[in-house]
């Protein structure tokens, strides 16, 4: 089976800054990591080819340290990498972002599975994969927890739902995203991380795609950030001291009357 894996390098922190004048993200100064989310993407397309065989590429869309991440992930087990970075690239949003990682899968050519983290732990829109399969026009499932059975044409896989799970039939080729209940992502071993040393990453471009360039980037974005603002948080509380056992009755009483006149009891 052929397996293409789309990871993304984030900043490695919890506190993201957002520039309040272009409304994107400060990665200046920010340790870059990959998604931790998509550790299980490469987990599970690694797990598939050592069960029936085949070949895991690890595909990125970012600046040139983003090798680091690929590197990583042949660490991990994937064959090799290839990395999109070009200066027309930057500033992308989800629909950008996932057309130039379609237009790289359509350049690969033979693939049966794309495995996507379910979102980025930065931009947390869990977008871009279904956007991908959007633009390569092939069926997709997100939320994709366990890999029931492999058939000749096509996979059954389990999705998780808010009360339980589903069981789905896809044709493949497809794309899954998957979630951190899938698998336990390995450790890179040594000799991994040495092998993952030597190899050479390839880099493309706009060109080397095919990219129509009134998709790329910034100026090919068609999300337009208009304000980034801190929510205020506005509670109109009531503060109950009881001093004493008496007055806690008393209070637990104020309390319930207070949540029955909300509805939430
Ligand atoms: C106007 C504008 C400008 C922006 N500029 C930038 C920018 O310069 N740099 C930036 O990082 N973000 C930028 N963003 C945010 C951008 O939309 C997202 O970072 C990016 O498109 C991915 O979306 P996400 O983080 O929500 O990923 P999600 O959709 O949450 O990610 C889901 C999965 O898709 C895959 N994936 C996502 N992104 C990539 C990628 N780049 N390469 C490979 N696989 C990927 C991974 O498997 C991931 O687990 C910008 C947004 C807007 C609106």
């Amino acid at each position: 089976m052929k397996i293409v894996v789309p990871i993304k390098q984030v900043p490695e922190t919890n506190n993201v800054k957002m520039d309040p004048v272009t409304g994107t993200m400060v990665r200046d100064g920010v340790e870059p990591i990959i998604n931790p989310l998509d550790l299980y993407a490469i987990e599970e397309g690694v797990l598939l080819k050592e069960r029936i065989g085949g070949e895991v590429r690890a595909l990125s869309m970012g600046p040139k340290k983003a090798i680091l991440a690929i590197k990583e992930a042949i660490a991990m087990g994937c064959d090799d990498g290839i990395l999109l970075s070009d200066r027309a690239f930057a500033g992308a949003d989800t629909w950008a972002t996932s057309y130039v990682l379609s237009q790289a899968i359509k350049k690969i050519g033979d693939y049966d599975l794309i495995i996507c983290g379910e979102r980025a732990t930065d931009g947390d829109t869990g977008q871009v994969g279904p956007g991908i399969a959007t633009w390569l026009d092939i069926p997709f499932a997100t939320y994709i927890n366990k890999i029931v059975e492999i058939r000749e044409n096509s996979l059954v896989v389990e999705r998780m739902v808010e009360d339980g799970y589903e069981i789905l039939e896809i044709e493949t080729p497809c794309l899954l995203t998957v979630v951190k209940e899938i698998n336990y992502p390995r450790l890179p071993s040594l000799r991994r991380k040495q092998l993952a040393r030597q190899i050479e990453i390839p880099v493309w471009g706009p060109a080397d795609i095919e990219a129509d360039t009134k998709n790329l980037g910034l100026k090919g974005s068609p999300t337009r950030v208009v304000k980034i603002s801190t929510p205020q948080v506005t509670r109109n509380g009531k503060l109950l001291t009881p001093k004493n056992e008496n007055e806690i009755e008393a209070a637990v009483d104020q309390l319930i009357e207070f949540l029955q006149g909300k509805e939430i009891i």
